[in-house]
């Protein structure tokens, strides 16, 4: 079989053999199959969709491209959390720290930004000199000495997926059910934990935006999870709009920074103390979701999560003084309002547009290992629901590029619908399920 044979085979809507998977991943991990063959299957399966036994089949033969973590030298419970992509979504960098401080150990392995979504390196490394590419020593001695490290996909963990995700970035191919879940699952499987927590997002600014699509993905989620013997539970959670107040790399690090020094307030900390409520629950620290949730406020309150922060962005090359004081990360050099030109409620954010505003602005690549601008982002003022008068900012924007900012403007206005009367909202959790 040739790569071209199978492209073909799934172009017209056949079934693989995992043994046809296997010859794929193989031949890309190791440099064998060229990108333009990849990007071309890549968009068959876009286009076609996988069965489950496909599904399965490429989430195994992604995880083991790479080596697969064991942590039996650490006697807790191992517990990660996951989101399928969203905009504003900061929550790992709260729920890693607020669960290693409860007592489970998180052995975090997230992407970069991918589409108009965020990535959870590219926050980290908005703070000055955090290294997110450990060895694999590295990583382990820090989680047995703090309960949490953050790392990208390697060439030794996950190596398939750290090819993949960037080649779906830039061929139109991120939004498939049997590729997110294979994405996430196999980085997720290879860390050596004992049970997930998934956060599957819908949404303006998700990959799914109807409900009936993130249901079926929470399911494969699910499902490939219990399949390998993992304990699993998934979150359906609202990206109708930004998650929280901030947009961006540095200025959502902040945020979750002030989170973790106690501002809990609005639906960016409804959700995190869910998550990681849950993550207590999956590592057995918690009987019931009501303790679970005191237990997690009380790592805040009690400064436990941001101690345990600090010292890890310290253990990891960072500058721990960002955890008290956050201003020490680089910031933008100019700082404008976008006011809004009529009143009226807001109806609807176009979330995803504004992930690409902040993408465009420098906060994200074009190609992969472009540099990209940590300081650039915005603030909120206007949620879903909430009133705005006309001359009233809707979003104060950080940037550094002023000739563009006229075309910014245009954009954000465009981004937010207002109405007459409010409507009513999804609340941030919309269902369960495990
Ligand atoms: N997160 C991932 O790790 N992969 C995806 O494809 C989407 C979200």
């Amino acid at each position: 079989m040739r790569p071209q044979d199978l492209i073909e085979k799934k172009r017209d809507g056949h079934e693989l053999s995992r043994q046809e998977i296997a010859l794929l991943i193989r031949g890309y991990t190791r440099d064998e199959i060229p990108d333009y063959q990849m990007s071309a299957w890549l968009m068959a399966v876009f286009l076609n969709g996988m069965t489950e036994a496909e599904t399965q089949a490429l989430v195994e033969e992604m995880l083991y491209s790479g080596e697969v973590l064991t942590h039996s030298d650490i006697p807790k419970p191992k517990v990660d959390k996951h989101s399928t992509g969203g905009v504003g979504d900061k929550t790992s960098l709260v729920v890693g720290p607020v669960a290693a401080a409860c007592g489970v150990v998180v052995p975090m392995i997230s992407g970069r930004a991918l589409a108009h979504t965020g990535g959870t390196l590219d926050k980290l490394e908005s703070i000055p000199g955090f290294r997110t590419d450990l060895h694999l020593t590295d990583f382990r001695s820090i989680l047995k000495s703090h309960g949490l490290s953050f790392i990208g996909q390697t060439r030794e963990i996950a190596p398939a997926d750290r090819k993949l995700y960037s080649l779906r970035d830039l061929t139109g191919t991120v939004q498939s059910r049997p590729l997110i879940c294979a994405s996430i699952m196999s980085k997720k499987l290879a860390e050596g934990i004992d049970g997930l927590v998934l956060d599957v997002k819908v949404g303006r600014g998700a990959f799914m935006r109807e409900s009936a699509d993130a249901r079926k993905l929470a399911e494969t989620l699910v499902s490939v999870g219990k399949r390998m013997g993992k304990k699993i539970v998934a979150l359906i959670t609202d990206m109708d709009q930004p998650l929280g107040r901030w947009v961006g790399n540095a200025v959502e690090t902040r945020e979750a920074i002030e989170m973790l020094q106690g501002n809990m307030s609005g639906d960016f900390a409804e959700l995190s103390l869910d998550l990681a409520a849950h993550m207590l629950l999956v590592g057995g620290i918690a009987s019931d979701l009501e303790s679970a949730r005191s237990l997690a406020r009380d790592a805040i309150t009690s400064g436990r999560a941001l101690d345990t922060f600090r010292a890890v962005i310290g253990a990891q090359g960072g500058d721990s003084g960002v955890a008290d004081d956050p201003g020490r990360m680089k910031k933008a050099k100019r700082v404008k309002d976008v006011v809004s030109e009529s009143s009226g409620f807001v109806t609807a954010v176009a979330t995803d547009e504004i992930g690409r505003m902040i993408m465009d602005w420098g906060g994200g690549r074009r190609r992969l290992g472009d540099p990209i601008d940590h300081s650039v982002g915005f603030e909120l003022h206007a949620k879903l629901g909430e009133h705005i008068e006309t001359g009233e900012p809707l979003i104060t924007a950080y940037y550094n590029d002023e000739h563009r900012f006229d075309e910014m403007q245009a954009r954000i206005r465009k981004a937010f619908h207002l109405g007459e009367s409010p409507v009513s909202l999804q609340p941030p959790i919309r269902e369960v399920l495990q």
